[in-house]
């Protein structure tokens, strides 16, 4: 467990001081607004999506450490995958994040995405980092409010 906290703070500094996929996509097929209260992370979310497939995937916003880097692997991981498979993703990473057991096929299935495990020790960063994710299923659901993560 120490590798994977080290890996998880590796991961969270490199992507919080520079996130991927930071920008607005202004050909965008998708998109929703996101915001925790509890932290005071808000996002703002883009997707391209052509024909049942992440084309691109794009986010701006202000956040914790947390919030950010989440939405930035997050955009790295998706981009490229269909939107099936994405509503699997969301539903494992969420799983992950809130301490439910994922068999090993899910796990290895997230990637690096995988090193989120980490928050299930503070509770209060879950909705941190599951708040990209809420944002990008209300993005393809195309509800038009903020995402909230309560
Ligand atoms: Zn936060």
């Amino acid at each position: 467990m120490s590798e994977l906290r080290e890996l998880y703070q590796e991961v969270i500094l490199d992507h919080n001081k520079n996130p991927r996929n930071f920008k607005k996509l202004e050909l965008h097929s998708h998109h929703a607004n996101g915001h925790n209260p509890l932290c005071g992370d808000k996002l703002e979310l883009f997707l391209d999506v052509v024909e049942g497939i992440i084309k691109d995937i794009s986010f701006v916003g202000s956040g914790c450490a947390i919030s950010t880097s989440s939405a930035s692997l997050m955009t790295q991981f998706l981009k490229g995958k269909s939107i099936v498979e994405t509503r699997h993703y969301f539903e494992d990473f969420h799983d992950l994040v809130t301490g439910k057991e994922l068999d090993e096929e899910a796990l290895e299935g997230l990637g690096k995405l995988a090193v989120f495990a980490g928050v299930q020790e503070f509770p209060a960063r879950v909705k941190c980092a599951s708040l990209s994710w809420h944002t990008l299923i209300n993005a393809l659901d195309s509800v038009d409010e903020p995402a909230a993560t309560e």
